[in-house]
């Protein structure tokens, strides 16, 4: 069988030999890393549920390539069934997950390198798609986990690329040969890759004649020679690796959502592996349909689930602070509803809007202006919902003290005292649901959210590119009965 139990995912990214470093140190095994050991657990969960006979339906599907059930994080959309079963999976996730499945990125990219490997093979006359078709299969097969990587260091914003100083700011073929290529260069912000089998590179940009060796799309395995994995470092890992206990810290099993930089000092691509090597002209194609897909994802279905997640704390909370009949707060929480229930509705009618594209592809991608507004509407709801979450909380969210004075004899007493607010609930519950509006609230995901498959400035570019306002005017001139 295709699908892989937990323990097998366990074992499958076991004893991999991955360069990577956090905090100015080299990890010796991701297993053991509190932090990086959130990052597995999150995709192990993906695992478990496909099998799961409760969740199973949401989280594996069958696969007309290899026919056999697969992991839906490993199936291309073939209709807007799947893209509505897609939208429903990502919300799923987050808000049992509380941060990203790091599977997510590497499924919208299939959805990209499908789209756009196959209308190349239509125009060009190359044969990428059958190529990309193979790696899917094997994908499939072995239920591997993949990310994505798009996202470059870049030099001055304001000036053309072959003007860099440095021409690996953005990854560069530097050697052709006849069993494959050697690209060099960085991708920045990449979620959970280390966790992963495998890795799909795309560009980050579009690309003009001269720039030939920066349009490339491949997959790597994430232990190819080579890589080196630099991590990010905040707060909340410093934090996580001082834990005595999880259950001390705000999302307790899952964490927070990790990247890492990837540097591929001249690393080998094999061609069966290579999917674009110097078609300038569809590499922006690669990343448009990408953040097509992606948008969906972001704007209107995982952030969906983390608003679940901060709707229900802020409710207990209310409860366990005597505040039920607040009569703002209970507007507050309303007005989460509304704002995650929209969200929601955008990724909805991104799915629903979906069409195959190119026709006769076989692939299915969300609608363009529904999947970039909902990512433009979630980056300013985002925040608004942040906003509310901290009113109820009040000043402890920032001020709280550990819960791990509850463990110290010297503090116990005062804080069981004056921190259970008078609450039958008590002060463990209180501070701990206090920790995870922390962890919303004055944490990552604010920024994190807006960044994420891009910024708004990115969506409005494609927005003004999809609308025309065409029909908008000729249905003034017709009320005013208007001729040109
Ligand atoms: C939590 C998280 C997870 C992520 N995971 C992934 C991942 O798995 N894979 C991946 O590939 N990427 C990932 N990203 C990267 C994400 O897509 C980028 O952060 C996002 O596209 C913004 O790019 P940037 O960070 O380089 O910001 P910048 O591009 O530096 O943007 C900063 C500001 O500068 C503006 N700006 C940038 N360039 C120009 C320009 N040329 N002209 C005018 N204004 C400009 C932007 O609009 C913005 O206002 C992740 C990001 C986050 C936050």
């Amino acid at each position: 069988m295709a699908l892989k139990t937990p323990e097998e995912f366990i074992e499958s990214i076991r004893g991999r030999k991955l360069r990577i470093f956090m905090n100015g140190k080299k990890i010796g095994d991701i297993l053991d890393h509190p932090v990086t050991r959130t990052v597995i657990e999150s995709n192990k969960a993906s695992y478990a549920w496909a099998l799961d006979p409760k969740t199973k339906d949401i989280m594996s599907t069958f696969s007309p390539l290899i026919n056999e059930p697969i992991n839906r994080y490993t199936h291309v959309c073939q209709n807007t069934d799947d893209l509505v079963a897609k939208a429903n999976a990502g919300c799923f996730t987050a808000e049992n997950l509380g941060t990203c499945i790091y599977r997510c990125v590497g499924l919208d990219t299939f959805h990209s390198v499908w789209s756009t490997t196959w209308e190349m093979d239509q125009k060009l006359g190359t044969s990428y798609f059958p190529r990309f078709l193979e790696y899917l299969k094997y994908v499939q097969k072995n239920d591997l986990s993949v990310a994505g990587a798009l996202t470059e260091p870049r030099g001055p914003r304001d000036t053309k690329l072959s003007d860099w100083s440095d021409p690996y700011l953005s990854l560069k073929v530097v050697e052709k040969r006849s069993d494959g290529i050697v690209v060099k260069g960085c991708k920045i912000n990449i979620s959970g890759a280390y966790a992963s089998h495998e890795v799909v590179v795309l560009p980050q940009m579009a690309h003009y004649p001269g720039e030939e060796d920066y349009a490339v799309a491949f997959a790597i395995p994430t232990d190819t020679e080579g890589l080196t994995y630099v991590c990010q470092y905040t707060p909340f890992s410093a934090e996580r690796e001082q834990a005595e206990d999880i259950y001390e810290l705000g999302n307790p099993l899952f964490g927070e959502r990790e990247t890492s930089m990837i540097v591929f000092d001249n690393v080998f691509v094999p061609w069966e592996r290579v999917f674009h090597c110097g078609e300038v002209e569809y590499a922006g194609q690669f990343v448009e349909k990408f953040a097509r897909t992606h948008r969906m994802t972001c704007g209107g279905t995982c952030k969906v689930g983390f608003m679940n997640i901060i709707v229900g704390a802020c409710k207990l909370l209310q409860k366990y602070k005597g505040l039920t009949k607040a009569r703002h707060i209970n507007d507050e929480i309303l007005e989460m509803v509304v704002l995650k229930e929209t969200a929601r509705a955008c990724g909805l009618a991104a799915a629903n809007l979906g069409a195959e594209d190119p026709p006769g592809s076989g692939v299915f991608l969300p609608d363009e202006v529904m999947g970039n507004i909902s990512k433009l509407n979630v980056c300013h709801s985002f925040w608004k919902v942040l906003e509310l979450a901290g009113d109820i909380g009040g000043g402890l969210v920032v001020t709280m003290p550990s819960i791990r004075e509850l463990k110290n004899p010297e503090t116990k007493g005062y804080v069981e005292e004056y921190l259970s607010f008078g609450s039958p609930a008590g002060a463990e519950r209180i501070m701990r649901l206090t920790k995870l509006l922390q962890n919303w609230t004055a944490g990552l995901h604010g920024v994190g959210t807006y960044h994420g498959a891009g910024p708004v400035m990115a969506q409005k570019i494609m927005l003004s590119r999809a609308v025309n306002y065409d029909k908008e005017i000729a249905l003034v001139k017709k009320t005013l009965n208007i001729e040109d």
